[in-house]
């Protein structure tokens, strides 16, 4: 399990892919994630998609992972949309399947579900589904959560943030990942802050590598991260030539995680959106 990893002294790395939207490309998920195996990540993370429409290509891929590839599979599951007895049932597939490791998460509302519904939710936060699922798994279980080093954008303050993320980890998280960020001093101002706040849980980094202009209005329209002037620089110069900002993003992305494992972090997760190429140069760049 990939607690386990996280009690070594190494940097734990992992990276997330998503399910396709259509049934028919499952087998071009399993060729890029034989790609990704290939480059030798601790863990691999499925998403969940929030109304639960994915559930089954997430349990799927998430077993093809953890039984083909010989790689921890780490199965997202958002329980916004979920009852208990879906969400024990879910749990109990996954294990079923040698799953043994789950991101528990509330998710955002689902654009199908009503105001009304999303308030008067079953699970109202992340904290709530931590000993259901552990007490649905068949054995062993590690539970990892979500972070934010930049606050969540429904919190107040990073203050209240702190407060909420103390209850999940008191709830026995076994490591957390964070949201995306592309400023290194915002995380670890935040680690600073959570092991003062009595969170001594590792904390892996959550890093996206910046391939595409288009990617960046995106991502930080989804996940509320500031972009300091140093990538912003690099999108105006090389915004227009694809080849080189993806360059350009990989190496800004690089530089990140170098510095990020001098002032040793527990682990770097990449969001690498499902491109294989890019975790391995990601990686190939790192062993250098
Ligand atoms: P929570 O932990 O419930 O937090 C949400 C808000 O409520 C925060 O403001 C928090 O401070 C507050 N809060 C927490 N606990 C309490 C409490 N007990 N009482 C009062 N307030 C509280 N979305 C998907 O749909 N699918 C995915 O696969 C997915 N994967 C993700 C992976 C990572 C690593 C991250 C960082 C995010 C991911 N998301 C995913 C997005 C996530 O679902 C959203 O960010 C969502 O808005 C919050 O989920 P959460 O689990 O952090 O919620």
């Amino acid at each position: 399990m990939i607690n386990n990893i996280f009690q070594t002294d190494k940097t734990v790395f992992s990276c997330e892919v998503f399910p396709p939207k259509r049934n028919d490309d499952i087998y071009g998920i399993f060729k890029t994630l034989d790609e990704i195996q290939a480059c030798h990540p601790d863990f691999i993370s499925v998403t969940y998609g929030a109304g639960g429409g994915t559930s089954k290509k997430t349990a799927t891929i998430a077993a093809y992972i953890q039984n083909i590839c010989e790689t921890e599979a780490l199965a997202h599951l958002t329980s916004v949309a979920m009852d208990e007895p879906f969400l024990r049932s879910i749990v109990k597939e996954l294990n079923a399947k040698g799953v043994h490791n789950v991101l528990a998460l509330r998710g955002d509302q689902p654009r199908d579900m009503s105001d009304e519904d999303f308030a008067n939710r079953r699970f109202k936060h992340a904290s709530d589904i931590i000993p259901i699922i552990r007490d649905a798994a068949d054995s062993d279980i590690c539970i990892a959560a979500a972070c934010y080093p930049e606050q969540h954008p429904q919190s107040a303050n990073l203050e209240e943030d702190l407060h909420f993320l103390k209850l999940k980890a008191d709830a026995g998280v076994n490591f957390f990942i964070t949201q995306m960020f592309f400023d290194n001093s915002k995380f670890l101002r935040f680690r600073e802050q959570a092991r003062a706040h009595g969170i001594q849980t590792p904390i892996s980094a959550g890093i996206m590598p910046i391939t595409s202009a288009k990617q960046i209005g995106t991502s930080v329209q989804l996940s509320g991260s500031s972009v300091p002037a140093k990538l912003s620089n690099l999108l105006a110069k090389y915004g227009d030539h694809p080849e080189d900002m993806r360059k350009a993003g990989i190496e800004y992305a690089n530089e990140q995680i170098r510095a990020l494992i001098a002032e040793q972090v527990d682990g770097i997760h990449l969001y690498t959106m499902n491109k294989s190429d890019v975790v391995q140069e990601i990686y190939d760049q790192l062993r250098r």
